[in-house]
């Protein structure tokens, strides 16, 4: 079965296309079950504002936006499903009240990122005196660790975004095994999935997230994998999923996961 379990709404301010145009383009290619994913609203306005992420006021409507788009799915042979994109951040009081917000619905899904580049983030990393990018990349990995350890997340979202954005230098995973191969080790021991997210095929890196070394060791960590185009408009979804499916066998991978009322299920790898 071909899923793709990380897609937008308009209500980000950051997409585009409705629900039931993102279902056209995966039923064009094939695709049979959605996930979708909208950021998540967050009161501290250091996690985006309006054209960021969805406004508390719109978390409703994004339900409701979604059960619609379920039942058109339903009409044209295509499943879909009720999920979030969480934030993942360090401090336990914006987590508290992402929590609230979290309990509130029943999401088939949550799906944890930590975007490095919002200013909330680069806040943290002066008020901790992250002065070196060593000290950054191994603070965004340990923030990972921790948030594994929460249990709040089923997958977490493109684990090595910090490679791109300019937060930091580019960085060869390597050079950073021992910090990446323990948020490995602890999404194992909970249970928690990490997304191969095929974005960065558009995003300048032009390649998988997360890299090809990664997926080797959430292998042999015993991690599962979720994917996700991430997409924002309706011609990403589905987008580059062959070269991810290629990468992920590469990696000794047979199966892939998606999440059904924080559910597993798994499935083999498309052929
Ligand atoms: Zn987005
Ligand atoms: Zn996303």
């Amino acid at each position: 079965m071909i899923f793709d379990c990380h897609m937008h709404t308009p209500l980000c301010g950051h997409a585009t296309g409705t629900p039931e145009q993102y279902i056209d383009a995966a039923r064009a290619r094939g695709v049979e079950l959605l996930t979708f994913t909208c950021h998540v609203p967050m009161a501290n306005p250091g996690f985006g504002t309006r054209n960021t992420r969805m406004a508390a006021d719109d978390l409703p409507r994004y339900c409701e936006m979604i059960e619609a788009a379920r039942e058109y799915g339903q009409e044209v042979g295509v499943r879909v499903l009720l999920g979030i994109e969480a934030e993942v951040f360090p401090d336990e009081a914006e987590m508290a009240r992402m929590d609230e917000t979290l309990a509130r619905y029943s999401f088939d899904f949550v799906l944890g990122s930590l975007h490095h580049q919002l200013p909330v983030y680069r806040e943290r990393i002066r008020q901790h005196g992250l002065s070196s990018d060593a000290a950054i990349i191994a603070d965004h990995f340990e923030s990972l660790t921790y948030a594994a350890s929460t249990g709040r997340y089923d997958s977490f979202a493109h684990p090595d975004l910090i490679r791109i954005y300019g937060t930091v230098k580019p960085f060869e995973p390597l050079q950073f095994e021992s910090v990446i191969r323990e948020f490995l080790s602890a999404a194992a021991e909970n249970g928690t999935c990490i997304e191969v997210n095929t974005s960065g095929f558009t995003k300048g890196v032009f390649e998988i997230q997360p890299r090809p070394q990664i997926l080797d060791w959430a292998q042999q960590a015993g991690v599962q994998l979720t994917l996700g185009s991430d997409a924002h408009r309706p011609d990403s979804v589905g987008q580059h999923f062959s070269q991810a499916y290629a990468a992920i066998r590469a990696a000794g991978f047979d199966l892939l996961c998606y999440f059904e009322a924080g559910r597993k299920t798994e499935v083999s790898i498309p052929s």
